[in-house]
């Protein structure tokens, strides 16, 4: 069989990191080619005279607020439109909600061939029972071979009640999508078992394969606005009188905390010693102008509240500029930070593991380093040289 092919070229910071990431937590490959599991699994799937040739095209479910992409859904296109190219196959997007046509037309700029579009007013706003309806039945008409969804509140659920009515699998919350070209099976890779191992997971038997995948993981490509497709408007026949539930308002949660899109953060664990620590980090986040972050341990503490945590269980960022201290540098954290284009790493262990995916490595207690930064920064700034956070320049660190 064939090496399975990455959907979309690794970031400088991941490709970078990738190899010594899977040589250290012992990431699983792909199951052993031609091993007697796996040619016990095509034979019987032969026998059993299974054939998913009318099966063709990559989608990704655009999720949607009040007319607004959530931006995971343009990631996704960017991984479908790989695997799709890899395939020889369209790349394909639903969009469903109530006036959301411009919705299937951003989505052709961001890489969709064909989009599928359910707008009708009883799908103005997300509920499980009718948006589970109406992506199954694009799937029925139109039988995808892979479709994938953000890892959102949303997208977990719809993708768990489509994969119901479908009657296929469902990979929860991917952070790496590949395909194999010749068994045209869809890679999803997450960490398990507390982060110690990569799984991939596979779905040999059903069609489509499907996946929810990590906001913020991949890239978000360029859209295109030349970029040409077709919209495909799907009937869509389900009264209000039939879905069970109503929504009577939608109250979004407030948070000061926009970790998913800050240019710079300042992020710390353990080696902060306590809520004093923290006050310290603010301080520098703020004269870096940067947001702050924090590891579980920080936030199971109660030092800093869950909204600032960082990694497999908290947030996935992609800053210009990641500064580390006294985080020992983990899995489960690295996962949420290992793409910032800058990591800064201040810790006193230098074998901390934090280190190795450094790029700039501060051996030291945080409690001298730390002010020493606050107080150039502050400098800088009253000098006038620092007009923008400093995670806005590339050579911020
Ligand atoms: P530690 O590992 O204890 O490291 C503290 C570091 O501080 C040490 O390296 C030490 O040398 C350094 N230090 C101490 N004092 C100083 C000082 N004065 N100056 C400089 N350095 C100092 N973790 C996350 O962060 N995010 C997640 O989303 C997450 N999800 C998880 C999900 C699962 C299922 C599991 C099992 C675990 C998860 N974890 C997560 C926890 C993770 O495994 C680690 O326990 C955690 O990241 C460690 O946090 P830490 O680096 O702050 O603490």
């Amino acid at each position: 069989m064939s090496e399975p092919v990455p959907a979309a070229p690794k970031t400088k910071a991941t490709a970078r990191r990738a190899t010594a990431a899977t040589a250290r937590n012992g990431a699983s490959a792909p199951p052993a080619q031609g091993s007697p599991e796996q040619t016990t699994m095509t034979e019987r799937l032969a026998e059993e005279g299974r054939d998913f040739s009318d099966h063709k095209g990559v989608w990704v479910y655009i999720q949607q607020r009040d007319g607004v992409a959530a931006p995971v859904g343009w990631q996704l296109l960017g991984q479908a439109t790989q695997m799709a190219k890899a395939l020889g196959v369209e790349t394909g997007a639903v969009v469903v909600g109530h006036d959301v046509r411009h919705l299937a037309e951003q989505a052709i700029q961001y890489g969709a061939d064909i989009v599928y579009l359910v707008d009708a007013p009883v799908l103005r706003q997300y509920r499980t029972h009718s948006y589970a309806l109406a992506v199954a039945e694009v799937i029925r008409r139109h039988k995808p071979e892979i479709v994938l969804y953000g890892s959102t509140n949303d997208g977990r659920d719809l993708a768990g009640a489509v994969a119901t009515i479908v009657k296929t699998g469902l990979a929860a919350d991917a952070t790496q999508l590949g395909v194999e070209v010749e068994t045209r099976l869809l890679q999803a890779s997450r960490p398990d078992f507390g982060g110690k191992l990569m799984s991939t997971i596979l779905c040999k038997q059903h069609r489509p394969q499907m996946a929810t995948c990590r906001p913020g993981v991949f890239e978000t490509p360029k859209p295109d606005p030349k970029r040409k497709g077709h919209i495909v408007e799907e009937p869509f026949d389900l009264r209000e009188e039939d879905i069970p539930t109503r929504v009577e308002a939608f109250i979004p949660e407030k948070s000061q905390v926009d970790l998913a899109s800050a240019k710079a953060i300042v992020s710390g664990g353990r080696g902060m010693g306590g809520p004093e620590g923290f006050a310290l980090l603010e301080e520098l986040a703020e004269a870096l102008g940067a947001t702050m972050g924090a590891s579980r341990v920080a936030v199971n503490a109660g030092w800093v509240s869950y909204e600032h945590q960082v990694g497999q269980t908290g947030q996935t960022v992609r800053p210009k500029l990641y500064i580390a201290c006294g985080i020992s540098g983990q899995i489960q954290h690295q996962v949420g930070m290992q793409d910032a284009d800058i990591i800064v790493a201040i810790n006193r262990d230098p074998n901390a593991p934090i280190f190795k995916l450094a790029t700039y490595g501060l051996v030291g207690d945080v409690f001298e380093i730390a002010p020493a930064l606050i107080r150039r920064a502050r400098e800088l700034r009253a000098k006038g040289a620092e007009r923008e956070p400093v995670g806005a320049r590339k050579n911020g660190a």
